[in-house]
Order: C-alpha cells, then structure tokens, then sequence
C-alpha cells in the first residue's frame, strides 16, 4: 500500500465511540426535528408494512388464483396489488421528503453553530488552522454529517420495519424454514460491523487529507505572485500531485471496503436461498405446504435482501458520517482561551493610557517573542515601536486587544489590567489600522461603515473627507457603492490605507493600534496617508509601528526592541544624541532609503504572512 495512505490512516486518531457520537448528534440536532421524524417514521411503517403485504400477497395468487383458476379472486388480488403499490409509493415519497428536509435543516444549523463557535476562538486556533482546511469542515464535513444522518435513518428505520414485516410473513408461512434462513444473519451482521470500523478510519483520513489538500491550494492560489516569482509552480504541483493521489488511494479503498459487503451478503443469502429451496421444495412435493404458501416465503426472503443491503451499507455510510461528526464536534468542542474572566468589569474611564509592566510573552508554540518589556503611553501621546524584523513590534500590537495573553506581567489600560476587563469593552476603545488592509468583498460604504455598526451616510462620509478619500471615492465608477475587496474594484496601496483610516476614524475609538505600511506608495499617496494618520492620532493614545523612521521623527516617544527586549526609549532628538542602536538604524536608513531591515519588501511580506 502506499506510504501516504498508511500515513494517512495513521494520523487518525482513538475515535470517539460511536454511541456517545450518535447521541450527541440526537440530542443536538435530532431533537428539535422529532415532530417531523415521528412523522416520517409513521410513514416509512406504512411503506414497510406495504412491502410485507406484497410478499404475503403472493399466496392468494399462488393458491388461490392460479391453482384453483377463480376468476373473482383474480379481479380481488389485482385490485390488492394495485393498492399496496400505490399506498408503497406515496408513503416512500413522504418520508423520503421528510427525511431530505432534515438533514438540510440539520446542515444550516451545525453551518451556522460551527461559525459562531470559529468566530469565538483565539487568534491562535487561526494561525494553527489553514482558512481552506476550515473550510472543508463547513462544506465537506458538514454535507457528510447530512448524508448520514437523513439516508441512515432512513436505512435504518425504513430497512428494519421492513425487514420485521417481511420476517412476520416468512415466520407466518413457516417458522421452521425462517429460523434456519436467519441463521446467515450473525456472521453477516459480524462482518460488517467489521467492515464499519475499518470504514470509519479511511474516511476520517480522507476527510483529513482533504483538509489539506483545501489548505494547500489557499495558500498557493494567495500566494500565486510568490508562486510564479519565485518558479516554484513545479514544487506546487508535485505537493498537489502527491495530496490527490493519496486521496485517490484513500477513497478507492474506503469504496472496497464499503463494496464488499456486497458480495458477502450475497453469497450468504445465496446459501439461505438454497437451502429453502429444497427443504421447502421438499415439504410442497410431499403436500405438507401448499406452493402459495412457499413462493409467498421466498418472495418475502428475496425482498428482504434489499432493506438488508441498504443496513448492511448503512454502516459504512454511518461511519463517514460520524468521522465527520467527529472532526466537527472537535471544533465546538474548543473553548477560547481568551474571554471575559469571573468577575470582569465593563470599562469605566477617562483615562486612556496603555501600560505594558514587565511583559513577558512566548506565542503557544514557545517562540519567546517579548522579555521583561515596560512602556508607559500617557493618554492622549503616541509611542512609536522601532527595531528589526522579528524584534517583537506586532506581537505588543496583539497583546493589547488581548488577541493572546501576556506570560507574564500585564497590561493596562486607565491603570486597570485588561485580563479583568470586558473583552467586548476593551476592544471596542481601540481601532487598528494594520498593514495588511482588510477589504471585504462589499461596497467601500459598508467596508468604512465596519468600523462602527449603523453608521448614518453623514458620519461615513465625513470619516472618508477627514482620512482623504473621499476625492478618489468619488471618481470611481459607482462612488461610495464602487464595490471593493477580493472580487471588486482594485485600488491602490495609498487607497485601501486611506479606506481603513476611513474605518478606524468612524470608530473613534480612543486607543489606537497602527501598523504602519512597509509598501512604498508613490510620494503624493505616501503624504496624503501620512496626514490622514496624523489627523487619525490626535487626541487618541497611539502605538504605532513604524517602518519608515521619517513618520516618526515628532512621536512623544520612541520604543527600540531588538529581541523582544527594550533596548532604548526616547524622543528622536534624545535618541540620535544617545548614538545608539536607534542612531544606528536612523544613519542605515538614511543609506537604504527604505525599511528598517534590508530585506526586499515583498519578501518581508512573505515572511509576514507565515508568522
Ligand atoms: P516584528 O513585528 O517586530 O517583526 P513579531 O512580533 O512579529 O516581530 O515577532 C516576534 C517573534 O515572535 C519572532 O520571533 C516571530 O517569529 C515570532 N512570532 C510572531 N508571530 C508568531 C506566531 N503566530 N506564532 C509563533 N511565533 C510567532
């Protein structure tokens, strides 16, 4: 077998047994359908018990028609078969529309719970997660989760009233010929059981390879530039190549798995039928049965066969769709580490000064990222954070929405530590503009208007004058309803910088996060943000990291980290007079005409977006 496949398989997991699977699937979802499901089953008892009277049927037509050739009776048992048709026929139909329309039901709901959870969880669960391994779960494993749970039932509740109408005949016509048939039923039902363990491991590791297979394409179709720049199409490819085939292996052999028990059922139920044959052969030929009563117990046998499969295949289909139940419910299972504490306060002040004492903070893989770091940023001043790539200057910007918590030491804001405050107050005093421009697939309206929910038209146009972008929104082709983002207009670096200035301006929140942009825009857009930022920052407390020293020259103070360590802290005049490591950086600068570290931009992006 391949390499990859027993890779593959290996990464799965202890599953989770699956009764406590399945009744945490009834008792979340089930449960609110039971009306509609008591229904269905109510319909699927009439299809069942149909399917039985077409076995028993068979007797009168046997015996009664053609053996004693009585053509009232004739005119009787067509009439009969007629109506057991039609009544089979319309209460499959029910049910099947029933059943259909809960498992969709049972779709939106898991769709909608998993988002709300995702949407909850640390910023750390994203960095470990790929976005299109999420994905996955919300559109693969959610639609297995589906299937299993409507066809199962249905298979299940359907399969076995059926096959306990059509017992109930067989045992009517002759009880000694049922029990010897039904002895092909305990090693049938152990070897698929067999089957479904084995059933639920490949697809669980198909489900996972899937993942990553969803993983691997986001990254190289965002990367795409980097991926061509740098010709790396063929390592691409290989890795896509390699994904696939070990998807293909899996699947091929979770349909063998699920295929053989075909053939076994078959053969099983061949050596049954068999053996009816000539006991019952026998037993009409001496008279002790009537052949009515022998053809309606093979009718009834041979229907059987079909509910019997469809239990038998059930597994396999209940065992993927509880792989992928599974694979969810880790998901909801997560708790965010990060949430209001016991006891949290809403935030109540004036004062909007941030203090960082002593914070030490590794990130959950154990990268340390800052040591022993002390910054005060009186209210109302802008401290600015300087230093080389990897120096720690993102990882404060994260700390202070809480999107991680420190090790140790704290942060405070108005003097009180933000691990007891109201996470939704917190954040709602600070605004962060970052590099990395958020446009979300919308108009530029809505996309300034995300900054504060029910802004007036009024409010978002004066925010887009004040951050200088109303000159260039209204010459784009539809204004403020130009739709923008991943599938919209394209806009420049200086105008999505300028949109999200526009955002945080309508927020007016009075603690400010800026992440400065490394892009050189050309120097009409480069001064426009620049003023727009600076008319952003009065009044409010800002923390601002700055790649281009230049921005910063009248901060009311300057942070050097180098190694998640302060190594100096100043104005710029106080810092040049020093002659240290800030001096250093400002002279290179100077030289490089460009970003602290000598590295190329594009790069520092790629290196930004792994982090
Ligand atoms: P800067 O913003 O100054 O370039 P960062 O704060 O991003 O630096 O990074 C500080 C250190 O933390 C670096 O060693 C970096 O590799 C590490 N780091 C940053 N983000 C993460 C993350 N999500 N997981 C693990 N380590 C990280």
């Amino acid at each position: 077998m391949n390499r990859n496949v027993e890779k593959a398989e290996g990464m799965a997991e202890q599953p989770t047994p699956s009764t406590k699977l399945i009744a945490r699937l009834f008792r979340n979802y089930l449960r609110p359908h039971l009306g509609a499901f008591a229904l269905a089953v109510g319909f699927m008892t009439v299809s069942a018990a149909m399917t039985g009277a077409m076995a028993k049927l068979m007797e009168p037509i046997i015996d009664q028609v053609f053996q004693a050739r009585d053509y009232d009776r004739l005119l009787m048992v067509a009439g009969a078969v007629f109506t057991v048709f039609l009544l089979r026929g319309l209460a499959t139909y029910s049910h099947s529309l029933l059943m259909n329309k809960i498992g969709q039901r049972i779709v939106t709901d898991v769709q909608r719970q998993l988002y709300e959870h995702i949407l909850k969880l640390d910023l750390a669960f994203f960095h470990s997660n790929a976005s299109g391994a999420l994905t996955t779960r919300f559109i693969s494993d959610v639609a297995i989760m589906r299937t299993a749970t409507s066809e199962c039932l249905t298979s299940a509740f359907r399969g076995s009233l059926t096959l306990l109408f059509l017992v109930a005949v067989m045992f009517y016509q002759d009880w000694h010929l049922a029990i010897g048939a039904f002895l092909v039923f305990p090693p049938t039902a152990m070897f698929v059981a067999r089957m479904g363990r084995k059933m639920r491991r490949v697809a669980g590791s198909t489900q996972a390879q899937l993942g990553q297979f969803a993983a691997l394409l986001g990254q190289s179709f965002q990367g795409i530039r980097h991926v061509k720049a740098y010709g790396m199409e063929a390592h691409e490819q290989a890795n896509a190549a390699t994904m696939t085939e070990t998807i293909y292996r899996l699947s091929v052999k979770g349909f063998r798995i699920s295929a053989l028990s075909q053939p076994v059922t078959e053969a099983l139920s061949g050596i049954a039928i068999v053996a009816v044959i000539l006991y019952g052969g026998m037993q009409v030929i001496s008279g002790q049965n009537t052949p009515g009563a022998l053809f309606s117990f093979i009718t009834a046998f041979l229907l059987a066969y079909e509910p019997m499969k469809r239990l038998a295949k059930m597994n396999a289909q209940l065992q993927s769709g509880l792989a992928a139940a599974e694979r969810v419910f880790a998901i909801l299972d997560m708790e965010p580490a990060i949430r209001d504490q016991g006891g949290a306060k809403p935030l109540h002040t004036t004062d909007y000064s941030v203090t960082l004492e002593d914070v030490c903070f590794a990130y959950p893989d154990g990268t340390p990222a800052l040591d022993g770091v002390t910054l005060r940023v009186p209210h109302g001043k802008t401290l600015a954070i300087v230093g080389s790539s990897g120096a720690g200057k993102s990882t404060i910007i994260n700390l202070i929405p809480r999107f991680y918590d420190v090790t140790s030491g704290c942060i405070t804001v108005g003097g009180f530590d933000i691990r007891t405050l109201h996470l939704a107050d917190l954040r709602a005093r600070l605004a962060l503009v970052s590099q990395e421009t958020a446009l979300f697939d919308d108009t530029i309206r809505a996309n300034i208007a995300y900054g504060k929910q029910g802004a007036t038209a009024a409010e978002i146009d004066a925010a887009a004058f004040a951050a200088f972008a109303d000159g260039f929104i209204r010459e784009l082709p539809q204004g403020y309803d130009t739709v923008v983002g991943e599938q919209g207009v394209k806009l420049s670096g200086g105008q999505r910088q300028r949109i999200a200035i526009a955002r945080a301006m309508l927020r007016n929140a009075p603690i400010l996060l800026l992440d400065e942009a490394t892009s050189a825009l050309d120097n009409e857009s480069e001064r426009a943000v620049q003023t727009a930022l600076r008319r952003l920052q009065q009044g409010r407390t800002t923390i601002v990291i700055a790649h281009r020293l230049s921005t910063i020259v009248d901060a009311d103070s300057i942070a050097v980290l180098q190694q998640g360590r302060l190594i100096e802290q100043g104005t710029h005049a106080e810092l040049l007079q020093r002659n240290g490591a800030y001096a250093r950086l400002y002279g290179q600068q100077d030289f490089v005409q460009g970003d602290l570290t000598p590295l190329p931009i594009e790069l520092q992006h790629v290196s930004r977006q792994g982090a």
